[in-house]
């Protein structure tokens, strides 16, 4: 009887977008700390459950519900993107912000010889075919105003866009400074 009482939670989805709060990382480390930080690239991993399943941007007919990435940041990635459906709704996948172009990935920069913060599986990319590595604020898709909120709950939670900061790589989200 108790229990009943105890278990019966609001539901999710009777939250509203300015309640759906997001778990801010708890440091952001500079990239030559990352390995103290994070530890070697490719462990201290885990595999987690995704609030809504992303398309595979390069296979968007395959849809997953899992994803590898840090444990130090999984918390606070699945409340960005529990917040983002509660802020977009169905529109996730209007604007392609189900798009998933990979996160965990032991590989270097592209074009670079230093590796990729995706190697500490502390960075994601979404929809790369509209934001491409070399496009700017003009031709990038994630820098027009419909995804302003989306930016502003990854940057509450502390996570940095490199587009917003850098104006390239607008695909890109990383817990690194
Ligand atoms: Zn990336």
């Amino acid at each position: 009887m108790m229990q009943t009482t105890e278990t019966k939670a609001l539901p999710q989805k009777s939250q509203s977008p300015a309640q759906a709060r997001v778990v801010r990382l708890e440091s952001i480390p500079a990239y030559a700390a990352l390995t103290t930080f994070y530890g070697t690239p490719g462990t201290g991993l885990m595999t987690v459950t995704l609030p809504y399943p992303l398309r595979l941007s390069w296979d968007t007919i395959t849809r997953i519900t899992k994803t590898q990435c840090h444990k130090m940041v999984a918390k606070s990635l699945l409340s960005v993107l529990e917040a983002v459906h509660a802020e977009y709704g169905r529109s996730v996948f209007e604007l392609g912000l189900d798009l998933y172009g990979g996160g965990y990935a032991n590989r270097a920069q592209r074009g670079g010889a230093k590796l990729s913060v995706h190697a500490w599986g502390a960075a994601f990319d979404f929809d790369p075919d509209h934001n491409e590595l070399r496009m700017d604020r003009d031709e990038a898709r994630f820098a027009e105003p419909q995804y302003d909120a989306w930016w502003a709950l990854w940057e509450e939670a502390g996570w940095i866009s490199l587009g917003r900061t850098r104006n390239y790589d607008w695909m890109h989200v990383q817990a690194c400074r």
